[in-house]
């Protein structure tokens, strides 16, 4: 299937991505279109987002919202029978496509696997119905009210005082699982009753057995890779003992280490990854 470039909507309206449950009108064929399989996206044959018109006529459509005014639309497919394109995992489709389309692409995952996932009452087992203009759903029998929920993550840049005449220093990790060979940030979900800045002083005292101080808010992402309806807080903050050295658990992560500003390692997370604006915006703040 071979699909117009997302760039070509309207100008006069939204520009970006907006999330939406109701769009006002039911899908048209010119549509932007995000078939999901499984875990993945399917997008055209040359990589880029689909249309509606590339889809059957019976698909059913869950609404996403708009992208530069364009409306957009989900779909759980359950095979890629039949449907031309290729099936693409959301990192490498986010590594390519503009901030806004990565996403969308990302609310398409999480719209979709929420849906997939949420079809019965938890509390009295009938099939739950959607609420018209919402992204959540109702038990027609008990009532029961079931919203799509976030997953709240914090991850957070520390850095500390460099050797006389030097650098500072930021403190990157390496994990267990996953991508280990990334240098990352500590990181870690919220627990419910926490709040954002709790949850980094605890990741951090979990994680690398230090403490910080000098917090400050750097902005947030939502996120597609670890689990549907995750969404980052990236925070800075300055270790509290500026000779304290990391301790890692050997469990959760395997390595701890402070680097130079001036000379970072080249593996770090991906540039579509608040991960890497965070370091970036660290790194270039630290070179002032
Ligand atoms: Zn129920």
């Amino acid at each position: 299937m071979t699909g117009p470039a997302v760039g070509s909507a309207p100008t006069a309206q939204r520009a970006g991505f907006q999330p939406g449950a109701d769009l006002g009108r039911p899908p048209a064929p010119t549509d932007l279109a995000l078939p999901v399989i499984g875990a993945k996206l399917l997008t055209t044959a040359d990589g880029t987002v689909a249309r509606v018109a590339d889809l059957p006529a019976d698909t059913p459509w869950v609404p996403l919202g708009t992208l530069d005014g364009v409306p957009a639309w989900a779909t759980d497919l359950a095979t890629a029978d039949g449907v031309p394109g290729r099936a693409r995992g959301w990192a490498s489709l986010a590594a390519e496509v503009p901030e806004p389309l990565a996403t969308l692409a990302g609310r398409a995952l999480a719209v979709v696997t929420w849906r997939r996932t949420h079809r019965w009452c938890g509390a009295c087992r009938a099939e739950l119905t959607d609420q018209p203009g919402e992204t959540s759903r109702r038990c027609p029998d008990c009532g029961l009210y079931v919203p799509m929920q976030l997953s709240a993550a914090v991850l957070v840049a520390i850095t500390r005082p460099g050797p006389s005449g030097r650098a500072d220093e930021l403190l990157l990790v390496r994990h267990a699982t996953g991508p280990t060979g990334l240098w990352a940030l500590v990181a870690g979900f919220v627990e419910a009753g926490e709040t954002l800045e709790a949850a980094v002083h605890r990741e951090v005292g979990e994680e690398v057995g230090l403490s910080v101080d000098g917090m400050a808010y750097f902005g947030s992402q939502p996120w597609a890779i670890s689990g549907p309806g995750v969404l980052l807080a990236g925070f800075t903050a300055r270790a509290a003992d500026p000779l304290a050295e990391p301790v890692v658990d050997g469990r959760e992560l395997t390595e701890a280490r402070w680097f130079g500003l001036d000379a970072l390692p080249a593996e770090l997370p991906p540039a579509y990854s608040i991960s890497r604006w965070l370091i970036d915006a660290t790194a270039t703040a630290g070179r002032r």
